[in-house]
């Protein structure tokens, strides 16, 4: 690969440019014609336009379950909208994800290869701490813009089951309802047919003190009601007030 000094234009054009050196001492009078006498070489400052970079820069590798890779890094993170934005960019490099930082500054040749600049390594904890929270269940994740597809679709599957038992209840409480609501038209037609019929049904008070005294539902208790006023029921649960005065004539 070519440096940046290696790449500077041919004779004469541009004493100016990084790592050209006078002309008077890089232009020999003996070179051969046709050949550029090369200056020598310089270290470069790492330019701050990525266009420029003489090396790119690999970022570093985001070590991820690769089978699991696309259900559980929260992509989301990366949205320029993003609330909660991860502080580097994603690079998914012949598909090994890697972290670059926004403020990149070129890769650096070593013996090693080609080694990702300060800037990029130091993102190690910040994806640390993305990769620890994805391994969480979505209950540990307080918020919900943090959460991946895979806790997602746990917490999906919860509210489901949640609301499952809900409509279960609330059938139940519909249920309870509509017996309610039976037992009060009972109640309602045993109080018409007293109220309609306030002295034909003989001995009512006596009646009535059964009814409580028995525990009757209001539907025995209208029948009965019908049936004395039919005349085919007469209490006989005689008051001591009444047996006092049976006496007492
Ligand atoms: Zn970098
Ligand atoms: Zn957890």
């Amino acid at each position: 690969m070519l440096c940046n000094p290696c790449l500077i234009p041919k004779q004469g054009t541009s004493s100016q440019q990084v790592g050209a050196v006078p002309a008077s001492t890089s232009i020999t009078p003996a070179a051969p014609s046709g050949l550029v006498p090369r200056p020598p070489h310089s270290v470069p400052q790492p330019p701050r336009d990525p266009s420029r970079w003489a090396v790119p820069c690999p970022g570093i590798p985001i070590e991820w379950d690769a089978d699991t890779f696309y259900t559980t890094y929260p992509f989301q993170l990366h949205a320029p909208n993003a609330k909660n934005c991860a502080p580097y960019d994603l690079m998914i490099i012949s598909g090994i994800p890697k972290a670059r930082s926004p403020q990149c500054l070129g890769g650096t040749v070593t013996l090693e290869g080609i080694q990702p600049c300060a800037k990029c390594s130091r993102l190690t904890l910040d994806v640390k701490i993305i990769r620890e929270r994805a391994t969480h269940s979505f209950e540990h994740i307080g918020n919900h813009d943090d959460l991946n597809a895979d806790q997602l679709r746990g917490k999906v599957a919860a509210v489901k089951e949640k609301m499952n038992i809900l409509k279960f209840k609330n059938l139940d409480l519909e249920d309870s309802v509509q017996r309610a609501q039976a037992r009060l038209a009972e109640w309602r037609e045993l109080f018409s047919f007293i109220g309609q019929n306030p002295i034909s049904i003989p001995a009512l008070h006596r009646l009535l003190a059964n009814a409580d005294k028995k525990g009757w539902s209001p539907v025995t208790t209208l029948e009965h009601c019908q049936l004395a006023k039919a005349g085919k029921y007469t209490a006989r649960n005689y008051t001591d007030y009444e047996i006092n005065l049976a006496i007492l004539l």
